[in-house]
């Protein structure tokens, strides 16, 4: 029975990334939501730092698209527009023009928008990975490349494992006397990751890796609005972390007003976010891992494979 679900899943996920089917699918996805939301899933607000503003957008079920204004130059920059119109109706309110989007992976509610992103503002550039066949992208990033859209300066970090091209972006904060501000996409969420749809868990984990080795202040921005059940997941894990249970009220509270959770740190992460914690005695624990006598590397492996597993089964009870 389980074979015959991975298979329809497979299935499934092939029409998704792979045929017109996943577009359309899209489409149908962002008719539902807005009538269910008719303003966005949250109340979002301007995040100000000295001559940058980052704007959420909220869009779809639980979608964040950025917007990255350079206040002085007014150069703007969008990051995964699911959900063009409504990335639209914000820049008019902003009175901007983007110069470029940048996509962090293939799936349509982070790219679905691209298209018609172009055909709104025909000198805009559409960035993406180039292993991900990201729909409409007019230029093509790899690892460690450096992007420069007037004062915004983006590096490219390249983190598989949600999907074989997924891209974070890191912009850099200095210039504005801001830490800098990591966008996610589905690779790390506020107490969670994505999951591991194209690739093996340990090209996940060196992903991952490459996150944790940022600066602890890195602000993050993820694609999804997913504190709170990413919270009660780490609460189960690790019931006595009075940080974890505290940042969930918190989350909870945030979401009963429909306020955005976004952004964390990675400072924050790192203390409760169980898969920047693979290694920890306690999550080690909760999965019954405590005790293995392996190599540490394949100690993070069967960590993050048993995690991304009990996360996948966990039943939710408080949303
Ligand atoms: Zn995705």
């Amino acid at each position: 029975m389980a074979k015959v679900d991975s298979c329809l899943f497979k299935f499934r996920y092939f029409l998704y990334t792979k045929t017109r089917m996943g577009y359309f699918y899209h489409r149908r996805e962002i008719t539902k939501s807005t009538l269910e939301h008719p303003d966005g899933h949250s109340k979002c607000h301007p995040t100000d730092f000295v001559g940058l503003k980052i704007i959420p957008v909220p869009m779809l079920k639980d979608n964040y698209a950025y917007i990255i204004i350079e206040t002085r130059s007014r150069k703007t920059v969008v990051i995964d527009p699911g959900d063009a119109h409504a990335v639209q109706e914000t820049l008019k309110k902003a009175n901007v023009t983007p110069s470029a989007v940048l996509t962090t992976h293939k799936h349509w509610d982070h790219s679905g928008g691209n298209g018609q992103m172009k055909r709104m503002y025909p000198d805009i550039k559409i960035y993406g990975g180039n292993l991900d066949r990201v729909p409409d992208v007019t230029n093509t990033l790899k690892d460690g490349d450096c992007l420069e859209i007037g004062p915004l300066c983006f590096k490219v970090i390249f983190t598989p494992g949600h999907t074989v091209g997924h891209l974070t972006y890191l912009l850099e904060g200095s210039p504005f006397g801001a830490p800098d501000s990591l966008f996610s996409g589905d690779h790390l969420f506020l107490s969670g990751c994505g999951r591991i749809f194209e690739c093996s868990p340990s090209v996940m984990l060196n992903s991952l890796e490459a996150l944790h080795r940022l600066p602890d202040d890195t602000l993050v921005w993820p694609g999804h609005e997913y504190a709170v059940q990413n919270l009660e997941f780490s609460v189960y894990l690790d019931p006595e972390n009075e940080i974890t249970r505290q940042k969930h009220l918190w989350a909870m509270k945030q979401r009963r007003k429909m306020l955005p959770t976004c952004p964390s740190s990675l400072r924050e992460e790192k203390l409760y976010n169980p898969f920047l914690r693979l290694t920890d005695e306690v999550i080690l624990k909760s999965l019954e891992l405590d005790g293995c006598e392996e190599d540490i590397e394949l100690l993070k492996v069967k960590s993050l494979t048993e995690l991304r597993e009990r996360k996948e089964h966990y039943k939710y009870d408080k949303i």
